[in-house]
């Protein structure tokens, strides 16, 4: 057994809180909770398909884009640091995976090469890049609808193809986005003891047992250091005779610091949702819009075919996204290379663009306010309708902006903060850890400047 890992025993666990050890132990509890938020997505994807494309259409209905992109989607954003990748116990398009896969499968191995993240990355980026003009999925009911059924759809084919959840481990882009998030959560779920886990003849949490599945995302208890990959199924809870799983409450951040293991598709991703999301942010004020606008146009060929500029336009904002994220990768690339003479620059690259997940995370809340509260408000709206009331709020932008301001200051704070940690942790001397800190802050300064200049633009 490893000696440099550390007895886990003795922490918290949320598990025995009453009964909700029984309660995940339960083999109908997780799946009546898939089932009945799959019957809520299908009235999402039907009112989607049956509404007007566009909601600047009369008699469009926003019902499937206000639950999935104003409060679906920014509710994950706004509670992935209390409870990690939670989500994906009740997620429905997993589950669905799941029961054909238990039906029907070739159960075959997910390829090796493409055992890796580069996919779900590439798809995140893509989907936001093509939100605005090609799909605008966050005002077109129909193609937020057919999103939903695009991934059921690879779910349930992943799910034939391959053995296991090879879909929310390789190709989910929430999950690995949830994943990444989840290193910063306030919870975690480890073994209890890595010597009970050792000394274990038939190890159930790998093998499965009639009480449980095997780890359908490959996990091991005894080794897991980090939150990302764990899709919360609590299969292990219920296959483990040993009882020696736990859910413990921890200080959040603790997998950025305390984790070995990081990958260059994550540290691509986390610079590049800063710089993407600094952008969309951007195109929602007028002088930044207009100036983006204006390029675009200046480079179409021919002035007058509306198809041609949609795609153009499209065209241009995949260009754009890709060239930004690759500029943030080349700064902090550079920054580190200049920083550390002689050693690995990519390794460094890697090891500290984790320090970045909290300015990541807070430019994605910043992003999101916006539209939880446009979600919030919408609900608050049609409760009140539906007693004959008149509960409106209307959002107020200067207040938006200023919150949008502190997410960005703090996730700054922390990052700092983590740069100075993870380079103190990592290094093998003063020198070393002063050539971390210098990379951290230089590149965290530079997106700062960025970010204030972007949010301090006068909103549409
Ligand atoms: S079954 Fe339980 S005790 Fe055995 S290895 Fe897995 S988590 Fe550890
Ligand atoms: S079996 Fe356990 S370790 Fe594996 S994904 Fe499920 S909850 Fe996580």
């Amino acid at each position: 057994m490893d000696r440099n890992i550390p007895e886990n025993s003795g922490k918290p666990d949320l598990l025995d809180v009453y009964f909700f050890r029984n309660l995940v132990k339960n083999r109908f509890f997780k799946p009546s909770l898939n089932f009945i938020i799959l019957i809520f997505l299908s009235v999402i994807v039907y009112s989607g398909l049956k509404s007007e494309p566009d909601l600047r259409f009369p008699g469009s209905n926003p019902f499937a884009t206000t639950m999935i992109w104003d409060l679906w989607h920014p509710l994950l954003a706004f509670t992935v640091i209390l409870f990690g990748r939670l989500w994906c116990f009740a997620c429905p398009i997993g589950a669905v995976g799941d029961w054909v896969q238990s039906v029907f499968s070739f159960n075959k191995k997910y390829p090796e090469k493409y055992r890796n993240l580069w996919i779900a990355v590439v798809l995140f980026l893509f989907i936001f890049a093509a939100e605005r003009h090609l799909f605008m999925f966050t005002r077109n009911p129909v193609s937020t609808a057919y999103l939903l059924l695009f991934f059921t759809a690879l779910a349930v084919v992943m799910g034939i193809v391959y053995e296991k959840r090879s879909f929310c481990r390789y190709i989910c882009p929430i999950g690995l986005v949830l994943g990444i998030f989840s290193m910063l959560s306030a919870i975690e779920l480890r073994c209890k003891s890595r010597k009970t886990c050792h000394d274990h003849d038939i190890k159930e949490c790998i093998v499965g047992a009639e009480a449980g599945k095997p780890c359908p995302v490959d996990e091991f208890p005894q080794t897991m250091e980090r939150n990302n990959t764990c899709i919360m199924c609590m299969e292990c809870v219920k296959s483990c005779s040993k009882e020696n799983i736990r859910l413990s409450p921890r200080i959040p951040g603790a997998d950025i610091i305390h984790s070995r293991k990081k990958y260059l598709p994550e540290a691509y991703l986390i610079h590049g949702m800063i710089v993407i999301f600094l952008f969309v942010m951007g195109m929602e004020r007028f002088e930044f819009r207009n100036t983006i606008i204006g390029f675009v146009r200046s480079t179409l060929p021919i002035d007058s075919i509306t198809f041609l500029q949609l795609y153009w336009r499209n065209m241009w904002a995949i260009i754009i996204f890709a060239l930004i994220t690759l500029g943030a990768i080349g700064l902090m690339y550079v920054s580190a290379r200049a920083s550390f003479h002689g050693t690995q620059p990519k390794n460094k690259f890697i090891e500290l663009s984790y320090a970045f997940i909290p300015l990541s995370l807070s430019v994605y809340l910043a992003e999101n306010t916006f539209r939880l509260l446009k979600g919030i408000f919408f609900i608050t709206a049609e409760t009140g309708a539906l007693f004959g009331k008149v509960w409106g709020f209307a959002i107020n932008f200067e207040t938006i902006n200023q919150l949008q301001l502190v997410f960005l200051t703090l996730g700054f704070l922390f990052t700092i903060w983590a740069g100075y940690l993870i380079s103190k942790r990592r290094s093998r001397n003063r020198k070393e850890i002063l050539q971390g800190i210098i990379a951290v802050d230089f590149a965290a300064v530079v997106y700062l400047i960025i970010g204030f200049k972007i949010l301090t633009l006068p909103i549409i």
